[in-house]
């Protein structure tokens, strides 16, 4: 059985299409990366894939289900799928301890576990209204995390971070996926942040999937110019980064338009 299927998303946006025959497939245990320019589609295909957005055409199936949308159903998308966004709320004046034991139905020992693994161990005591950025976000993803998604889909979480935060979150969905075996899709406009982190690309243009692949795929063979520039442009800069994430030799890739 297929982990996720996404079959034929359509989508009309207020005068043209805003996704167009959006169709792959994904396995599990996978760190996967959308990336593309702005007003792409990338938010709203996670959505869909979340079930708060009703498709005009097409399907979403999680391990054989169909995730139904808004339109089909009053509590949309399913169990096993978490969405989150930069948009999360927490309730304020409380403590953190008090707002994850609201959300919580996992024994004790998963619970701890899983606040080992987002590094919120040392803000329990503390009241939400005094945390940063960052903080705020790990607790949020935690609470999420309390409820045991098996995908977890996640709209642009390192955008409005700081550099060490960012890397711990980095870091905290990397031990989310090899810990805990949880999928993760996020969106991210950094194409550096793709490189490195993800075990696949999904790259998007004007509604439509250019290309899926690795990281190296996606960089070695990009599908056109656009998808060349985006990820060709750091390593034009940095052919030893482009080493490092991408595990092989520079040498190779001399001679290529992209350095
Ligand atoms: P991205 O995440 O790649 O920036 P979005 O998915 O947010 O792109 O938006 C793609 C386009 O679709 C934008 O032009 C946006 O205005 C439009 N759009 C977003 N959501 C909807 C919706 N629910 N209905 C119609 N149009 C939408």
């Amino acid at each position: 059985m297929t982990f996720l299927e996404v079959a034929g998303i359509y989508k009309q946006g207020e005068k043209e299409a805003v996704l167009q025959d959006i169709s792959f497939s994904q396995a599990k245990f996978q760190k996967i990366a959308i990336a593309g320019e702005t007003g792409s589609g990338k938010s709203t295909l996670l959505k869909i894939i979340a079930g708060l957005i009703q498709p005009d055409a097409g399907t979403v199936t999680f391990e054989g289900d169909r995730v139904k949308g808004p339109a089909e159903k009053l509590v949309a998308g399913h169990p096993g799928i978490a969405y989150h966004s930069q948009q999360y709320e927490l309730p304020e004046f409380l403590r953190v301890e008090q707002v994850l034991r609201y959300a919580n139905s996992l024994p004790q020992e998963d619970a701890e576990e899983l606040y080992a693994v987002c590094h919120i161990h040392h803000l329990l005591s503390r009241r939400t209204d005094q945390l940063s950025g960052g903080e705020r976000q790990r607790i949020a993803l935690a609470r999420l995390l309390l409820t045991s998604p098996k995908l977890l889909l996640l709209d642009e979480p390192f955008s409005n971070l700081d550099t060490g935060h960012k890397n711990l979150l980095k870091t905290i969905i990397q031990n989310l996926s090899e810990q805990l075996d949880i999928t993760c899709i996020l969106i991210s406009h950094d194409p550096l942040d793709s490189l490195s982190w993800a075990d696949e690309i999904l790259v998007m243009q004007a509604g439509t999937v250019s290309q899926k692949g690795t990281p190296q795929e996606i960089y070695q063979q990009p599908a056109n110019e656009y998808i060349a520039g985006l990820f060709g442009k750091y390593t034009l800069l940095n052919p030893e980064q482009a080493q490092a994430f991408l595990g092989r030799s520079v040498a190779s890739l001399k001679g290529k338009s992209m350095l």
